[in-house]
């Protein structure tokens, strides 16, 4: 491990993270998503990164702090009891989605839909009932919804009409600039989704779980891993149902619509193999 100057004032990247997850990945003070590292002690005095020393907080606070509006025993008490992990849930950041066209590309396919009147939607996702992402336009306003499960079928990550909120029960979790990443671990990343506001939405790589249902998301397909399906370079232009799996009660029509499939098992590795074999040579 190199050794950090000691006045250099990046923070190395794993205590970053060892702060945002100790915060809640979250403003300790409110909660909010978007933060910087700040040093409870000041930088001058301090000269040195070390992770319980090092608090987040969001513009606001951290500027309320700089100029003596907000006390650094306030800061310190809220470090002790982040706002996220008190809640169990974070404050809710509003996504700046807006238009008459909405967009959502997973793993290179394009879901797209166009306001046609009143209660235009789109479901480019949903399993067994539950849209795990829905497009909305209401009165030419583009509204996002999102919901990501983990591997204990829990839903951890929430985008409700735009509003983004998770519970902190991710291994990492991170809105840098455009991108917003969630980690099981080290090297496993749950979901990675960019915003591309007014009206798009990429999703680039990771995994959509739902009731043993697991959906990987690749740069230039999707692997739904219970049947071994790929899906690329699809494009679905204002058809209400994407990707329908499993059993609905009011039955969605889809552009690709799967009942009776076979839950997960456990091992994923025949899918896998079967998406090698079948995609060699090309970019997956
Ligand atoms: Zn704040």
């Amino acid at each position: 491990m190199n050794e950090e100057k000691p006045n250099s004032r990046n923070i190395p990247l794993p205590i970053q993270r060892e702060v945002r997850q100790r915060c809640g990945f979250g403003c300790v003070i409110c909660g909010m998503p978007l933060y910087e590292y700040e040093h409870m002690e000041e930088w001058a005095l301090v000269k040195r990164h070390i992770a319980d020393e090092i608090t987040l907080l969001c513009d606001q606070h951290h500027r309320e702090k700089t100029s003596g509006l907000l006390p650094k025993e306030q800061v310190r008490r809220a470090n002790e009891k982040p706002f996220n992990l008190q809640e169990g849930i974070s404050k809710p950041y509003l996504l700046h989605f807006s238009g008459e066209e909405a967009i959502v590309e997973i793993g290179g396919n394009i879901f797209s839909c166009k306001d046609q009147g009143y209660g235009t939607a789109m479901v480019p996702i949903s399993v067994d009932g539950t849209p795990l992402i829905g497009l909305i336009i209401a009165d030419g306003h583009f509204l996002l919804n999102l919901v990501i499960f983990n591997e204990y079928n829990t839903p951890i990550l929430h985008i409700k009409n735009n509003q983004l909120i998770f519970k902190p029960l991710a291994w990492d979790i991170q809105l840098v600039g455009t991108t917003l990443t969630l980690r099981e671990n080290h090297r496993k990343i749950l979901i990675e989704i960019e915003f591309c506001p007014p009206n798009k939405v990429i999703f680039k790589r990771g995994r959509f779980l739902r009731n043993g249902i697991e959906i990987l998301v690749r740069p230039t397909n999707i692997l739904i891993t219970n049947n071994s399906t790929i899906i690329k370079n699809c494009t679905a232009v204002n058809c209400y149902g994407g990707l329908i799996i499993g059993y609905h009660e009011k039955a969605i029509g889809g552009f690709f619509a799967m009942d009776g499939i076979s839950r997960y098992l456990g091992s994923n590795k025949e899918a896998l193999k079967f998406e090698k074999e079948s995609l060699q040579g090309s970019n997956i």
